[in-house]
């Protein structure tokens, strides 16, 4: 008998089959918002100029490819901490930060598990409801049970504050929560400065620890505005983790570049949880790759890289922000039945749109227009070209 006759079959992941059916749709009119990508106004994936500069000035320099650090590329790390904490960090100048190079920001939440995993075997992790698909998964294959804060409100399209706060109360305490620090996905609903001072409270009182996940910084409002609830929990002098990705920022969503850093108490607890994390790297897969670390690396490094980065990025930012708002405006004056100005009031590449198991679904036999089952769309699909064929369409099926 094979070894694998009782292996099932896995459930597929419902993004990636939506794109299988996608790519085997042969209508020239079709439209994929089921991806969590940004594209160009010409449909594309961009190569920003500040990363083809740098890799330009890499591959002249032929530059030797020995093994990182297992923490990873140290001019990476430190150009990492100083996005998320501020250039003036106090946290920063007292040697209470650990940041390591990752796989993504995938990486980062699964090396930062392991680790808790170690440190509080018997937590409980909390995620939004709904949060990104994999967050669930992910620390469930770590070994922690999995639970569910409240956090959208379908009725006011914005976050169920009380909802939230009242199951952030009722975890065990020391429970992990995993929070989204910019651009929810996938619902493009942030909390306010206001709401984050409100869940610190409760963090702080139940002994809970923060996970802010940050995978869309500067996406929202712009680097620093998006880094406000990191720099929130810094002055708060509680020990939290943050899990940073670089494939939207920087468009390199294959070269796997993220980091995850820990604040902790101290230079001392720095340097041993530090040795900690190593462990957890050195036995899943050794040190990190060279290619994309020392990108970004050299692009936040260079005064002139970075400022043709922030142009990008800016850029970037604002053609999703003029999508939103021709989407609203759209819709008004096409007389759809429904008001979508809640779209003008989400951040980053995410929309829940309100629609429909049933109208996501007439969007795509009738339109060739891909969106997830949730309603989720990726307003950072949307070009000049394909908007008005997507609003016709999703006027005709609401
Ligand atoms: N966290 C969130 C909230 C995400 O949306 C994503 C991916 N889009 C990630 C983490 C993972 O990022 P990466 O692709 O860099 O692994």
């Amino acid at each position: 008998m094979s070894l694998f006759s009782a292996v099932e079959m896995a459930p597929r992941d419902p993004i990636l089959g939506l794109n299988e059916a996608f790519n085997a749709d042969t209508r020239s009119t079709k439209v994929n918002l089921g991806v969590g990508v940004y594209y160009n106004e010409e449909g594309r994936i961009p190569l920003l100029r500040a990363v083809a500069e740098a890799e330009k000035a890499r591959l002249a320099a032929h530059a030797p490819r020995g093994y990182l650090p297992i923490e990873g590329l140290s001019s990476y790390d430190s150009a990492v901490q100083k996005l998320l904490f501020g250039e003036g960090s106090s946290l920063l100048a007292e040697g209470r930060v650990v940041t390591t190079q990752s796989l993504g920001g995938t990486g980062a939440l699964k090396t930062g598990a392991d680790f808790l995993k170690r440190l509080l075997p018997t937590a409980v992790v909390a995620i939004s409801n709904p949060s990104w698909e994999n967050h669930r998964a992910l620390f469930e294959s770590a070994g922690f049970p999995v639970q569910n804060y409240r956090y959208y409100d379908a009725d006011s399209q914005g976050v169920d504050r009380a909802g939230m706060l009242a199951d952030l109360k009722a975890l065990p305490a020391r429970s992990i929560i995993v929070l989204h620090a910019c651009c929810h996905n996938p619902t493009g609903v942030d909390l306010s400065l206001d709401d984050w001072k409100a869940v610190l409270d409760v963090l702080r009182e139940r002994e809970h620890v923060p996970f802010l996940d940050i995978a869309y910084q500067g996406f929202g409002d712009g680097i620093d505005q998006d880094a406000e609830a990191v720099r929130l929990f810094a002055e708060s002098g509680l020990q939290f983790f943050v899990s940073s990705s670089f494939s939207k920022s920087f468009s390199l969503y294959g070269e796997r570049v993220g980091a995850l850093s820990i604040v902790t108490d101290s230079p001392e607890e720095t340097s041993r949880v530090l040795s900690q994390v190593k462990r957890v790297i050195r036995t899943n897969y050794s040190n990190p790759p060279t290619h994309g670390a020392t990108i970004v690396g050299n692009v936040l490094n260079s005064p002139e890289l970075r400022s043709l980065w922030e142009a990008e990025l800016t850029e970037m930012r604002e053609r999703i922000r003029g999508m939103r708002m021709a989407m609203v405006q759209g819709l008004a004056e096409m007389g759809a039945s429904r008001d979508f100005s809640f779209v003008a009031r989400q951040r980053g590449m995410f929309s829940y749109s309100g629609l429909s198991p049933e109208q996501v679904e007439r969007l795509r036999t009738e339109f060739g227009i891909y969106a997830i089952g949730t309603g989720r769309i990726c307003v950072a699909a949307l070009n000049r070209n394909n908007l008005g064929p997507v609003l016709n369409a999703i006027k005709a099926v609401i």
